[in-house]
C-alpha cells in the first residue's frame, strides 16, 4: 500500500525526466501499439517505449494491469528503499515532493514548451543548455540540483535507458 502510495505521488519513471524510453520486448510491440503507446526503434533496431508514456494520466499507469515487462521490472532507489523499510513513506514522499518542486521551479527558468504534446522538463533543460543562447547561470545551477537529486533517489534498474543511444548525453 505504501509502495503504490509512493508512485502515485511521483510518476518519475514514466514522464521522461528519468527516462527517455523503456526498453520494450519484442512480442510486446504489437500490444503496446494497440494500447496506443509510442513505439520506437533505438539505433540498432530494438523496440522501445517513447516517455513521457502516453499511457500516464496524473501520475498514474492507465494500463497498469498490462504494463510492459520493463515497467514491471523497475523499481527506482527510493522504492526500493521504502520496499525495505530503510526510509518512512513520509521521508519519501518528502523526496518525492522535492523533486516535482525543483521540476516546477526548472519549468520556470525554460523557454516555453511549444511542442504539441509537452515534453518532459528534463529534456527541455538539456536541449536548451546545448542550444546557442544556452541556460542562465541560475536555471543552469537548477538543472544540476535536480539532476543530483534524480540521480541519488530515483536512477537505477534494469531494463530502461536515461537516452536513446544516439541523443545527447
Ligand atoms: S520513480 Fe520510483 S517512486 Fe517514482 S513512480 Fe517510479 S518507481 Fe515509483
Ligand atoms: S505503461 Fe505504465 S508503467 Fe509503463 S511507462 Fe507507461 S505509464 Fe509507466
Amino acid at each position: 500500500m505504501s509502495l503504490s502510495a509512493l508512485c502515485l505521488r511521483c510518476g518519475l519513471c514514466c514522464d521522461g525526466n528519468l527516462f527517455s524510453h523503456v526498453a520494450l520486448r519484442s512480442d510486446e510491440v504489437a500490444s503496446a501499439r494497440r494500447h496506443g503507446l509510442d513505439v520506437e526503434a533505438l539505433v540498432g533496431g530494438a523496440p522501445a517505449l517513447r516517455q513521457c508514456c502516453t499511457a500516464l494520466s496524473q501520475r498514474r499507469c492507465t494500463l497498469y494491469a498490462e504494463r510492459p515487462e520493463g515497467c514491471r521490472a523497475y523499481g527506482c532507489r527510493l522504492f526500493k528503499e521504502l520496499a525495505a523499510g530503510r526510509v518512512s513513506l513520509e521521508d519519501a514522499l518528502a523526496v518525492v515532493d522535492r523533486a516535482h518542486a525543483l521540476l516546477s521551479a526548472l519549468n520556470e527558468g525554460l523557454p516555453p514548451d511549444t511542442d504539441a504534446r509537452p515534453s518532459p522538463v528534463m529534456e527541455r533543460a538539456r536541449f536548451a543548455d546545448l542550444s546557442e543562447d544556452g541556460l542562465s547561470p541560475e536555471t543552469r545551477a537548477l538543472r544540476e540540483r535536480t539532476e543530483v537529486l534524480l540521480d541519488e533517489h530515483f536512477h537505477g534498474g534494469p531494463r530502461r535507458f536515461a537516452h536513446a543511444p544516439g541523443e545527447p548525453e
